[in-house]
């Protein structure tokens, strides 16, 4: 089922959108945790971390990684440090069900994290 990310995608509403390939999105989000803090997004609906294939998902993956390190780059926070995080179910406090890589940085962070 679509998410509103698929939206954001779709530029039916509006977002605060940093970076932009064929195959990835990134855009601030709405609620920041962090002086920093983007989602990467794949433009395709994949809804949760275990519905990952290794051998279908690796290059978009790693898409998402590079996407996230010129992003660290261009917010000067490359240097200093930041966190990755893509939170999966209930447990995980995933709430957007489609697959989306939490950029942190701009601060110390906590560990470990609540
Ligand atoms: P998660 O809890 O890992 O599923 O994270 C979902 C994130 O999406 C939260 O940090 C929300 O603040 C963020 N979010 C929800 N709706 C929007 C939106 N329309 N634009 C930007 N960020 C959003």
């Amino acid at each position: 089922m679509s998410t509103i990310f698929t939206k954001i995608i779709n530029r039916e509403i509006p977002a605060d959108i940093v970076y932009e390939t064929e195959t990835v999105l990134a855009f601030r989000d709405i609620n920041p945790q962090a002086p920093v803090h983007v989602l990467i997004i794949p433009k395709i609906e994949i809804p949760k971390i275990t519905d990952i294939n290794g051998k279908e998902h690796s290059a978009l993956l790693g898409e998402m990684y590079d996407a996230a390190n010129k992003i660290a780059k261009e917010e000067g926070i490359a240097e200093s440090g930041f966190r990755l995080v893509f939170n999966c179910g209930d447990n995980g406090g995933q709430e957007v069900y489609h697959i989306h890589m939490h950029l942190l940085g701009g601060r110390k962070m906590t560990w470990p994290p609540g």
